[in-house]
């Protein structure tokens, strides 16, 4: 065809079919050189042998492919060290533990398994059942009690051995294990907190249920107002997608600022996939050798695997049962009568009976003074609302009239 010349419409449409029979013939190619690839050497035709051998490019494609699906699957996989290795590992450990000047906890939900609230991104945890498009059934968390790894930690910054917990979780278990809220920073929220954000400074709630049961991505208020000015209250959780602003629980203050003075730094049960993000917590502005020391608990694969001293393959609680051993610390029971939250609590008034229909943390027994609302009946379907039900399905916004 002449140079200059537009092309005809038949023409256009010629070279477009000719493209088109092109792409599909290298989709076929494609199709066949993976079926191929599929069957043991052995078992191909010398046709197929041809067919392979003049690919090279598709086979060196499918191949890249099949490695990097082999990794992610390895990445999700669940490793458990031998019952030896891992205690080798927290002998290590433990003496890191006692040397360290200033340690740090860095925990997510892998801590809170054990108090059968389900992990984010174990086999079984929220994200990976909303990634495959499933419901989640979540036992009622007002069942749930601080798990031993929680005690283990209070009882460690009680003997000056942790100085600070920075956590991804939400469930208030810290919290109610006894540890100081200044020793705690709650990066996504604490879901027994609302707080008046028009009151100076900020005004908080803690309750003995969860606030969150109304709010999710972008929609925080939970229906109670302020005792003091009237204004709405909002939850405290920092849902996928939003940056938190509040002081507290996030405490992100402290959490920088334990981190700057950190030498070690303890990982439990979390993916640091969504931590690692947060280039403060892991003081990448210093020079990799003044950086903190870190050390790894947690059964999958985690993006700072291969800068951590030590990798710990285990549950929480295991290493954490092995650790205090070593120590020679006894784990502390958690006791009902002695969780904070019931202490902490403000009381609902009258006229907010039933704003919320969440079973409440049960009072232990014989603690009258605390106001508590009737504990209702409530089925055990799956949890809609909340930082646990919605909000933390990815890319999916729901609007609903509140
Ligand atoms: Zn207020």
């Amino acid at each position: 065809m002449a140079a200059g010349r537009s092309l005809s419409r038949s023409e256009r449409k010629a070279a477009a079919r000719a493209e088109f029979l092109r792409q599909e013939e290298q989709r076929e190619r494609r199709r066949q050189v993976s079926r191929i690839l599929h069957k043991p050497a052995a078992e191909r035709s010398p046709d197929e042998a041809v067919l392979l051998s003049g690919s090279q490019e598709i086979v060196r494609d499918l191949e890249r492919l099949r490695k990097k699906r082999e990794r992610l699957r390895r990445r999700l996989e669940e490793v458990c060290d031998e019952p030896e290795e891992l205690k080798k590992k927290v002998t290590k450990l433990s003496a890191v533990v006692r040397a360290a000047k200033h340690l740090i906890i860095y925990t997510g939900a892998g801590i809170s398994t054990a108090a059968s609230i389900p992990d984010y991104r174990g086999p079984n945890g929220v994200w990976t059942m909303l990634q495959k498009g499933r419901s989640i059934r979540a036992a009622d968390l007002s069942e749930a009690e601080p798990t031993l790894t929680h005690m283990s930690i209070a009882c460690l910054h009680k003997h000056k051995l942790v100085q600070h917990v920075v956590s991804q979780n939400c469930d208030g278990l810290h919290l109610r294990s006894g540890l100081p809220r200044e020793a705690l920073s709650e990066l996504h929220g604490n879901m027994y907190i609302e707080v008046c954000t028009s009151c100076t400074p900020n005004r908080e709630y803690v309750r003995v249920f969860d606030v969150t049961e109304r709010t999710a991505l972008h929609r925080h208020h939970t229906g109670r107002m302020c005792h003091k000015c009237g204004a709405q209250l909002r939850d405290t959780i920092v849902h996928f997608g939003e940056k938190g602003t509040l002081q507290q629980p996030l405490n992100w203050e402290a959490a920088t600022e334990a981190a700057s003075k950190a030498d070690v730094i303890l990982c439990l049960g979390s993916s640091l996939k969504v931590l690692k993000k947060y280039p403060h917590l892991w003081c990448m502005s210093k020079p990799p050798r003044h950086r903190p020391k870190l050390y790894i608990v947690n059964l999958q694969w985690t993006p700072k695997d291969d800068l951590a001293a030590l990798k710990l393959h285990g549950k929480c609680d295991d290493v954490m049962k092995l650790l205090m051993d070593e120590l020679g610390f006894p784990i502390p029971r958690y006791e009902r009568t002695q969780d904070p939250i019931f202490s902490l609590a403000v009381p609902l008034r009258p006229e907010e009976e039933g704003s919320h229909s969440r079973k409440p943390v049960a009072p232990p027994a014989g603690l009258h003074e605390v106001q508590l609302e009737e504990q209702k009946q409530i089925s055990a379907g799956p949890l809609a609302g909340g930082w646990f039900g919605r909000g933390c399905a990815k890319g999916t916004k729901r609007k609903k009239p509140s």
